[in-house]
Order: C-alpha cells, then structure tokens, then sequence
C-alpha cells in the first residue's frame, strides 16, 4: 500500500532497530485489515528517548512499539500505564491519545492467545505450570498464567532471588520460586501440566543441565519463548518425547498485531503472517 499525506504513522523504538521484522509484519497487518498505516523503525538511542517520546504527539504519530533495550525505561518515563504494563512494569507498546502517552504491554496478552491457539486448553489452566526464567518475558508469562486462573506456578530461575522477587509481586498466593539446579525442580517437572521456557538459554543451542523433561506427564506441553532457533534443543527433546510443543514466534506476532489493533480498532489476520514470519526465518 502506497504512503499518502492521510496514512497514519505507526512505528518501533529500538537500539538496534535495523534488525526488525515489525516493518514488515505491521505492513502485512494493514493489508489485511485495509487501513492507511506505515510502520516506521526509529534508531532511538537511551539518550534520545525522552525527547523522542514527547515529540510524538506533535508529530501526530498514532502509536509506537518499544523494543530492546527501552522497555523498562518508557514504563519509567510515562504517567499513565494500562494494567499488563503496570504488573509487568515495562511497556512496549505506546498509545498516543491528543497530547497525552499511554503505555501498555502486548506481550501477557500475545502469550496467553498463543497459548491458547497452539496448544489448545489441553488442561495447563489447572496447573501446575512450570516457569523457566525470571526476566521481563517471565513477567509477562506470569501475568498472562495469572490472568487466566492457573491455581499454580512454579518458577525456576538461575538466580533464585529474582524468581522470588518476581513471585512475590506477580503471583504472591499461587506462586513458588525454586533455583534452577535444585530437586525442587525435577519434583515440580514430574507434575508440570506446562513447561514455558522464557529464558534465553536455548538461543545458541543450549541445553538446559540437570533438567530431565522425561518425568513431565506424558500430556504436558511444552512452550518457548524463542522461536529462531525455530526449535531449541529444549522443544526437540520434547517432541521426540511426542509432547505438544509450540515456539514464541506466535507470541511475537500476536502481540504485534494486538498491538495494532490497539492503534486503529481494526484485527489484524495472523495466519498469513506467521507463514511468512516461519518462511523467513527459515522454520
Ligand atoms: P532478560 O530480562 O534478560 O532475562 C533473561 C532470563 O534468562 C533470566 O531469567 C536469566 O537468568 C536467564 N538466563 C540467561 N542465561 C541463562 C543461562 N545460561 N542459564 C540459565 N538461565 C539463563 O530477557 P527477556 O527479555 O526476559 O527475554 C528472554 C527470552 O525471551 C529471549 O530469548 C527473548 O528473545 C525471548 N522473548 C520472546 C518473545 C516473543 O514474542 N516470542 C517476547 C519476549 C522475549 P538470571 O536471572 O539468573 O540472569
């Protein structure tokens, strides 16, 4: 779709951005819905991003997306913060509404709509689900299984006291944070109705020591986060188990398109999308 004077300018904060596929999809998101959008990537250094924020509203730019490595930082410098921001205490997605900035964060919800597209509701919302990682995506994994009632979390992470820290502020009477070389964690695998990786460890090809995924419950599934490698070594050794299994690549575009959506009131389609995005990246 060509740009013309009335197109609505939408785009990603990041540093790097050039990396970016959100251009592409986001272009892919106002074919399918027919809307006059482009999606610009902005090279927006930490010094930078303050100004760059405050000038949105003048340039009349409709909403922005918050990459790496600002997410933590926008949440520090906006007023006003939707509930998903707020418990997760990051933003990547900015609202522009008049004059004023709203964050919010896409990223509880792309998860949890995944989830549910690619697993199905096989049961992991009775719990006990097992969280790897304790970062900003284990946030926002732990909001999501919140928000949908699991009765049980359990986290493990490679520093136990930010797994604690997390739980006590995200998942207080439900929650249970164990390190990640630790029985606690074979005991909780073998009754884990979901395994969600969130950690990066997995990227390069790495295996996660000391974790026997051969006592989970033969119904159990299995969710990471990465999805380029399109399968980690933790996901291969799930399937080869016959496990369900599903990467974060539909994450990444559900919350990019409830993003969108957020923006223009108009739902992107996703399947076309996430057969690109897998073309792409070579899945
Ligand atoms: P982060 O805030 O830097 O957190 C990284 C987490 O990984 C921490 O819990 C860290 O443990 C753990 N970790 C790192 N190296 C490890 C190792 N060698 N062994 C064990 N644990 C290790 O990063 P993030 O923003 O949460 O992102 C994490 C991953 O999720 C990344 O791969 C990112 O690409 C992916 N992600 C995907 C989506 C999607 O849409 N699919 C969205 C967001 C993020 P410590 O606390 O002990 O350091």
């Amino acid at each position: 779709m060509a740009v013309s004077g009335k197109s609505l300018v939408l785009g990603v904060f990041g540093d790097p951005v050039a990396h970016s596929l959100s251009p592409q999809m986001h272009a892919r998101f106002a074919e399918s819905t027919g809307r006059d959008t482009v999606y610009v990537p902005f090279h927006v250094r930490a010094e930078g991003l303050e100004t760059a924020l405050e000038a949105l509203p003048s340039l009349g730019i409709g909403g922005v997306n918050i990459t790496v490595p600002h997410k933590e930082a926008v949440y520090r410098l906006l007023p006003q913060h939707s509930e998903a921001a707020a418990a997760i205490g990051a933003v990547n997605t900015v609202i522009v509404d008049g004059e004023h900035l709203r964050g919010d964060n896409t990223d509880a919800d792309g998860f949890r709509a995944d989830l549910a597209a690619q697993l199905g509701h096989t049961g992991w919302e009775s719990g006990p689900v097992m969280v790897l990682g304790a970062g900003g995506a284990a946030r926002a994994v732990v909001h999501a299984l919140v928000a949908a009632g699991v009765p049980e979390i359990v986290l493990a992470n490679r520093t136990p006291e930010k797994g604690q820290a997390l739980i006590d502020q995200l998942a207080p009477e439900r929650g249970r944070a164990v390190a990640l070389a630790s029985a606690e964690v074979q005991e909780a695998v073998g009754r884990a109705r979901l395994l969600v990786n969130t950690t990066s460890l997995g990227l390069k090809g790495e295996r996660f020591e000391g974790l026997d995924l051969t006592a989970l419950p033969t119904t159990a599934g299995v969710y990471d986060l990465i999805y380029n490698p399109a399968r980690t070594p933790l996901l291969r050794e799930a399937e080869a188990r016959g496990l369900a299994v599903a990467n974060g690549l539909g994450m990444l575009v559900r919350q990019g398109a409830i993003s969108y959506a957020r923006w223009t009131g108009a739902e992107p389609a996703v399947e076309p999308v996430l057969e690109w995005l897998a073309h792409e990246l070579g899945a």
